[in-house]
Parts: structure tokens; sequence; C-alpha cells
């Protein structure tokens, strides 16, 4: 008998015909003597409809009010897959994330987990209860509710796994594994078997949102077992794990973010301190950058262009034209039409020569990279973003995957 722990995305409680199929998985692990801890997000596009609501009443509406707003999404769900579940008979109770015991820091919108009051899950489950826990959400040192930011059920998934020394955590979704690529972009991409912690975090962070990035930091800290696979059909789905097998593949996957801006500072000072200056005021603003290049100075004076997350394109821009005199920068531009595509595997590392087969498959579709980034087990390129999923179609093929 094990404890396992499995987390349903939206699309797999979307309606009642859904909630009565995962209510059925629950059972059926349930009945093959284990215990079990399921996390579940908010029903279909329930996130995205609370938002639009939100912004018909107050566009300005604080952070605070909309955690409590959508952490409701995720109740729906929880309740509703619980009594389900009643109905088969069996014992089951759900928790909000304040009652299951998640701690966050304060930061609404996109918390972190500080920690985890296990008592009152561990008394339900030594009851022999199913608990049903809320996804994304949990509660700061005021005792208000706070959520994890976009995508963040997976997170908590992983975070009750991690806390309970559950033997599996199971992501359940709307496909049955994780691939080469995004199935809706290239629909002859690949299912893995398995892939590294490094890996797939890098994938999630590159875009895949199949995973929560962070759930996959914590998978890799905890050394949680981690499962991707489908609600939808029994299938072998995708283990997520320390180390996976040697595979004759360069590359795992490709990965595509759309939701890039770049920013440009165009005539600064060739002198020491500049890119400091930018990048501490930035950072103060907590305000994330990615891609960062510097032209080389002549007569003078040097650009810098960087990418950030297109959501914070407005406050980055608004810090650099404050601080643009004391600078002695010429001007400021942006532009918002950019997606980064990525390559990702490890295999990468020990094989030269894949950053350039990346290129020339662009360079053959008449692609055009504006920035380049790289680490030891990826290469991201930024291109316009009409282009971006002609893009990952093209560099997929180019790594034969499909064979
Ligand atoms: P959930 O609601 O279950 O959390 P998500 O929509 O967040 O599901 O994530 C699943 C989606 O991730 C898939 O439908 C797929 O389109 C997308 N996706 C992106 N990249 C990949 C990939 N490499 N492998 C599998 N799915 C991916
Ligand atoms: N419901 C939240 C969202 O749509 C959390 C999640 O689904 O993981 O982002
Ligand atoms: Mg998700």
């Amino acid at each position: 008998m094990g404890l396992i722990v499995q987390k349903f995305g939206g699309t797999s409680v979307a309606n009642v015909e859904c909630v009565e199929r995962v209510a059925g998985i629950i059972a059926d692990t349930y009945h093959a003597g284990n215990n079990v801890v399921a996390v579940v997000s908010a029903q279909g596009d329930t996130t995205d409809d609370l938002i639009r609501k939100a912004k018909e009443i107050n566009p300005k509406a604080s952070k605070r009010e909309m955690d409590v707003l959508l952490s409701t999404g995720e109740q729906i769900s929880m309740s509703l897959l619980a009594m389900a579940i009643q109905k088969m008979d069996l014992p089951v109770v759900s928790l909000t994330g304040a009652q299951a015991g998640m701690r966050t820091d304060i930061a609404y919108g996109n918390a972190k987990i500080e920690r985890i009051d296990t008592e009152r899950l561990e008394s339900e489950i030594g009851k022999g209860k199913i608990v049903i826990i809320a996804g994304f959400q949990g509660t700061n040192r005021y005792d208000d509710i706070t959520t994890l930011g976009r995508g963040g059920s997976d997170t908590t998934a992983v975070a009750f796994a991690a806390a309970l020394n559950a033997d599996l955590c199971q992501i359940y979704t709307d496909v049955d594994g994780v691939y080469t690529a995004d199935p809706r972009i290239v629909p002859d991409a690949k299912k893995l078997d398995e892939i590294s912690y490094d890996e797939m975090l890098e994938l999630a962070s590159l875009g895949a949102q199949v995973l929560h990035n962070r759930s996959v930091e914590m998978a890799k800290r905890y050394s949680v077992d981690m499962e991707v696979l489908s609600s939808f059909q029994k299938a072998q789905g995708t283990k997520v794990k320390e180390v996976v097998g040697v595979e004759k593949m360069l590359i795992r996957g490709v990965a595509r973010d759309n939701h890039v801006a770049r920013i440009a500072i165009i005539g600064l000072p060739d002198r020491p301190g500049t890119v400091f200056q930018i990048f501490s005021r930035l950072g103060k603003a907590k305000i994330n950058v990615d891609v960062i290049l510097q032209s080389i100075g002549r007569d003078g004076t040097k650009d810098v262009s960087f990418t950030v997350d297109e959501s914070n394109t407005e406050n980055a821009v608004s810090i650099l034209k404050e601080i643009l005199p004391s600078l002695g920068g010429r001007s400021i531009t942006h532009d918002s039409n950019i997606a980064k595509v990525s390559i990702v595997g490890a295999g990468m590392a020990t094989n030269p020569g894949v950053a350039a087969k990346m290129f020339e498959a662009l360079y053959q579709a008449g692609i055009n990279i504006q920035m380049i980034s790289t680490s030891e087990i990826k290469v991201s390129v930024l291109i316009e973003r009409d282009e971006a999923d002609r893009a990952v179609k093209i560099v997929h093929n180019a790594f034969h995957f499909g064979s």
C-alpha cells in the first residue's frame, strides 16, 4: 500500500462526465490499496473567465482581491469531485489550500510555497479518507488567500507529494505524456517514455505548458517521482526523474514561448556600470530579464537589448524612461511581436553542431534570428512571433524526432 498524489488539470474536470471519469481513476487507485490525495484545477476555462469578469468591474483590482476571486475556481472542482466520489460510497473529504495547510509568502498572484502544515491532512488520510485539495492556492502570514501563478496546480501537487513523502506524483492532463514538441503545433511529435528533471525544467521554463516549471524544480529538489499521463485514455505516460536511460536522441524537445517582449536602450555611453544600473533597477522591481545582448561600443556609445515576459513590458519601459537621463542614453524601443523557440537536450553538451543544425533549418525556411541564447542543455532563438509555430515545426523536423 502506498500514498499517491494525483493532480487533475482544468480540461480533465471540465464537465460532469470528466469529473466522473476522474472520480473513477481515483477510485481505482484507492481500490488497488493506496491512499490517494488528489489535487484539482479549476474547471475548463474558469480561471480565464474569472479574470475577464474582474476586468469588467475593475481592470486595476488589487492582486489580493484577484486571488480571493481566482481561488474559487478550484473550490468548485474540489467539491464536485468529492461529491462524485461520495456517490461511489467511498470516504472522501475536500480541503481548500488553507485547510490543507498550504502556507505561502505574501506575493499575491505569484506566491511561493513556504511550508505545508500536514496535521489535518495526515489525520484525514489516517481515517482512510481520500483527500481532494484545491490546487493553485494557499494562505499567507496575514491569513489572506494567495495563488501560485498560472498553471500552479502542478506545483501544489508536487509540494504535497514532497511534504507527505508520497510514493508517486501523477499529473493527469489532456495529453498522454510529454512530447518532443507541443502536439497541438507538431502533430507528429513523439511521446517520451522518460525525461530528466533538468531537461523537463528547461522545457517547462521555455514555454512547454504541460508542466509548471516550479513543479519540476520542486520535484528535483525533493526527489519526487513524477509521471505525466492522460485522464482521458489509459496509456503509459512520461516519467520525470533524476536519471534517464541513454538514448540516441540528441535533443529531447522543442519549446515555444509566445509571451516575450524585447526592449532596447539605444545610444548608451560606453563606460563601466551602465548595465549594472539598468539591471539592478529592474531587479528591484522584480522584473525578470531573460536574453541580454550588448553591442560593441562604437564612437563612445553602445546599445543594450534584452527580453522580458510580455506582461512586464509596460513596467520595465516606464522604469527605463525614468532612469534614461541619468544613464545618458538616447532612446528606448520595445517590440512585443517576438517569440522564443528553443531546443533542449542533455545530449547537446557533448555533441557539437547541434546549434548549427537549428540555425540551418531556420535559414532554409527564411526565418530571421534576432537574438540567441545558449546553455549546456539548450539553445534559444528569438524570432518574429508570426513565424513561431512554423519555426517549431521546421526545427522539430530537422532533428528527425518522428522517425
Ligand atoms: P492542464 O489543464 O491539465 O494543467 P495544460 O493545458 O496546462 O493542462 O497543459 C497541457 C497542454 O500542454 C497540452 O494540451 C499541450 O498542448 C501543451 N504542451 C506544450 N508543450 C508540450 C509538450 N512538450 N508535451 C506535451 N504537451 C505539451
Ligand atoms: N486554474 C489555474 C490556472 O488556470 C491553475 C492551474 O490550472 O494549474 O492557471
Ligand atoms: Mg497546466
